[in-house]
C-alpha cells in the first residue's frame, strides 16, 4: 500500500520524536535507521520517517542524502514530505534548513513551502516569525550558546533568507487564526510577490492543524513535530486513514525469546532505575576500567548473562555516578572513553541477541544508537509508549527476525522504567 506522508529527518533522536508524535496522533508510522534499502519491505503504514545524520554536515552533503531518501518516499507514493528539523531550528547561515527545503521543492517541481519549527508542547512557538523557547526569545535562550550552531536572530524570516537562494515571506498568526481559507489567501498573495519559502506563525496546536491542512495541499514542508502532529490529524480528518484505533497494536505481536536490559546512560534518573530494577533481577555493574583495558571485561559479562538469561531477564550496565565518570573522563578523554564504552556495550547488546535475546532495552541515546548500529537493524514500527517520548519499537527488515526494542535516552521514564518496559513487551 501507498504510504501517505514521507519525512525526511535531520538526526536520529528528532526522527524518533516525530515517528512518536505520529503514531500518538493516528498514523502507523516506520522509523527507518538511514536510506532504506530499496529491497525493504514496509508493512502497511500510513507513514514513514527517514532518519539521517545532516543537521550539521556541508550543506551539498545533506542536500545529496535528503534528495536521495526523497526519491524513495516518492517511489513508495508519498504524496507529501516532511523535512524534519529542530524546534530551535538548529542551523548556520550556509544552512542546513534553506539548501535542503529547496532541495526538495525543486526535485517536487517547485512552488511555496510552509516552514514552522513550532512545537508548543514543548513550549517552542512562532509569533510573527520570531521563535520562542518557553518565555524567552531564540537569540536569548541556551540556543545562543550551542556549539554547533548558536542561534543569534530569533527573526526565522532573516535566519532562514540568509541560508536560501529564494525569497522568505511570513503567515502570520492572524492569518492563521482565521482558518485554511485566510492562509489559503496569504500563500497566494506571496506567491504573487515570487516568495518561495513561508516561516508560519504557530502558538496553539490548532495552529498547526490548520497549517497541516494546508501543507498537504503542496508537496514538501519544513518543520519539527508539531507540524508532524498538524499534517497527521489532518489526514486522519481528511478520512484518508484506516487504522481507527488500532495503530500500535501490530506492533506488539509477541516475539517470544529472552530478553534483556543494556545500559550506558549515567544520567540521574538512569542510575536510579538501575538501583530498583536490583531488588527484582540479576543486574551486572561493569568496571569501566577493565572495559577499556581490553576485551576481557566484555567476555565476562557475556560469560555472566549467558549462565542467567535463560532464568529471566538481566541488566549490563556501563552506567556510573558522577565522580567515576568524571575520573575515568579525565585518564582516557571525554569522547574516547565514551566511543570505547559505546562499542563495548554494543556488542554485548549484539551478543545477546546471538544468544537468543528477542526482547532488548537499551538505556543511553548514544548508546542505543551504536547498539542500533551494530545490529544493522533496518526500520523499526513505533508501538505504544512506556513513558512520554518513549515507545515501544519493533523491527522491520531485520536479519534476526522480528524483535521488540525499548530505546531509552537519558533521563526519560519513572523509577520502575526498566519492570515496566519489560512487562510491555512480553
Ligand atoms: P544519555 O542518554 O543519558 O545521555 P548516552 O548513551 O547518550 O546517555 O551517553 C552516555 C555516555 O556515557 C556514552 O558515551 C557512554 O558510553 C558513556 N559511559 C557509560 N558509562 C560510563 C562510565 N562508567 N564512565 C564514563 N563514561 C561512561
Amino acid at each position: 500500500m501507498a504510504i501517505l506522508l514521507g519525512s525526511i529527518a535531520d538526526d536520529y533522536t528528532g526522527a524518533s520524536d516525530l515517528a512518536n508524535t505520529l503514531t500518538k496522533n493516528g498514523l502507523r508510522t516506520v522509523q527507518t535507521v538511514g536510506i532504506p534499502d530499496p529491497s525493504l519491505a514496509l508493512p502497511d503504514v500510513d507513514a514513514v520517517v527517514v532518519s539521517l545524520k545532516i543537521r550539521s554536515v556541508p550543506a551539498p552533503d545533506a542536500v545529496a542524502a535528503a534528495t536521495s531518501a526523497e526519491r524513495w518516499l516518492r517511489r513508495r507514493g508519498a504524496s507529501h514530505v516532511l523535512y524534519k528539523i529542530c524546534s530551535t531550528f538548529d542551523s548556520t547561515d550556509t544552512g542546513n534548513i534553506g539548501p535542503v527545503t529547496e532541495a526538495l521543492s525543486d526535485a517536487a517541481g517547485g512552488g511555496i513551502v510552509l516552514v514552522t519549527p513550532a512545537f508548543p508542547e514543548t513550549g517552542r512557538t512562532v509569533y510573527l516569525g520570531h521563535l520562542f523557547v518557553g518565555s524567552q526569545p531564540l537569540n536569548e535562550s541556551p540556543l545562543k550558546d550551542h556549539p554547533l550552531s548558536p542561534m543569534h536572530d530569533a527573526n526565522l524570516v532573516r535566519v532562514l533568507t540568509r541560508q536560501s537562494q529564494g525569497a522568505v515571506g511570513l503567515i502570520d498568526l492572524a492569518a492563521i487564526a482565521a482558518g485554511p481559507d485566510a492562509v489559503r489567501a496569504r500563500l497566494d498573495a506571496l506567491r504573487t510577490t515570487g516568495i518561495t519559502l513561508a516561516i508560519a506563525d504557530a502558538i496553539f496546536e490548532r495552529d498547526l492543524e490548520t497549517l497541516g491542512e494546508i501543507a498537504l495541499e503542496t508537496p514538501v514542508s519544513t518543520g519539527a513535530s508539531g507540524l508532524g502532529l498538524g499534517l497527521a490529524r489532518a489526514l486522519v480528518r481528511s478520512g484518508r486513514i484506516s487504522a481507527g484505533g488500532a495503530v500500535t497494536t501490530d506492533a506488539m505481536r509477541p516475539v517470544g525469546g529472552l530478553s534483556a536490559i543494556v545500559a550506558g546512560s549515567c544520567s540521574k534518573a538512569t542510575l536510579r532505575q538501575l538501583d530498583v530494577a536490583e531488588r527484582s533481577m540479576p543486574v551486572l555493574r561493569l568496571d569501566p576500567e577493565r572495559l577499556l583495558a581490553g576485551p576481557d571485561e566484555i567476555a565476562a559479562a557475556i560469560a555472566w548473562a549467558g549462565d542467567r538469561i535463560a532464568a529471566g531477564p538481566v541488566v549490563v550496565a556501563a552506567s556510573a555516578a558522577p565522580e567515576t565518570v568524571s575520573r575515568l573522563q579525565s585518564l582516557y578523554g571525554r569522547e574516547a572513553s565514551g566511543h570505547a564504552i559505546e562499542t563495548a556495550t554494543s556488542i554485548i547488546a549484539a551478543e545477546l541477541v546471538e544468544r537468543g535475546v528477542k526482547r532488548l532495552v537499551v538505556a543511553g541515546g548514544e548508546t542505543s544508537g551504536a547498539a542500533v548500529d551494530r545490529l544493522a537493524i533496518p526500520a523499526f514500527l513505533i508501538g505504544p509508549e512506556i513513558a512520554p517520548g518513549v515507545p515501544v519499537l519493533r523491527t522491520v527488515g531485520n536479519a534476526q527476525g522480528d524483535m521488540l526494542l525499548v530505546l531509552k535516552s537519558g533521563n526519560f521514564g519513572g523509577e520502575d522504567f526498566f519492570a515496566a518496559a519489560l512487562a510491555m513487551m512480553n
